[in-house]
């Protein structure tokens, strides 16, 4: 019976260990995603810049110029809006004289 007991008590301090080691990394993560977008709601949504879709802001695809649903989406816009694009990068594109 003295066993179950120590089995007990052992358990509570793993336990304890445990959501003390697990505490300070997760209250440190929604403050630092906060800092950056404070908007209200659970998840901030955002447009793609080419076709105009909405979707959760996890989800988007960060471009050149704004946000995008996917990576063929991100092409086309940079394709079509070429902003600060190193021109070495653009050589073998087509637009050439
Ligand atoms: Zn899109």
């Amino acid at each position: 019976m003295k066993y179950l007991l120590l089995i007990v008590l052992l358990a509570l301090l793993f336990f304890i260990l445990g959501v003390k080691r697990a505490r300070p990394p997760l209250s440190k993560t929604p403050e630092g995603q906060r800092g950056q977008g404070a908007k209200a709601g659970p998840q901030d949504m955002v447009r793609c810049q080419h076709c105009g879709l909405h979707l959760p802001h996890e989800e988007a695809l960060p471009g050149a110029g704004g946000l995008f649903c996917g990576p063929a989406h991100r092409t086309a816009y940079e394709e079509a809006h070429p902003l600060n694009a190193p021109a070495d990068a653009q050589v073998g594109r087509g637009h050439k004289p």
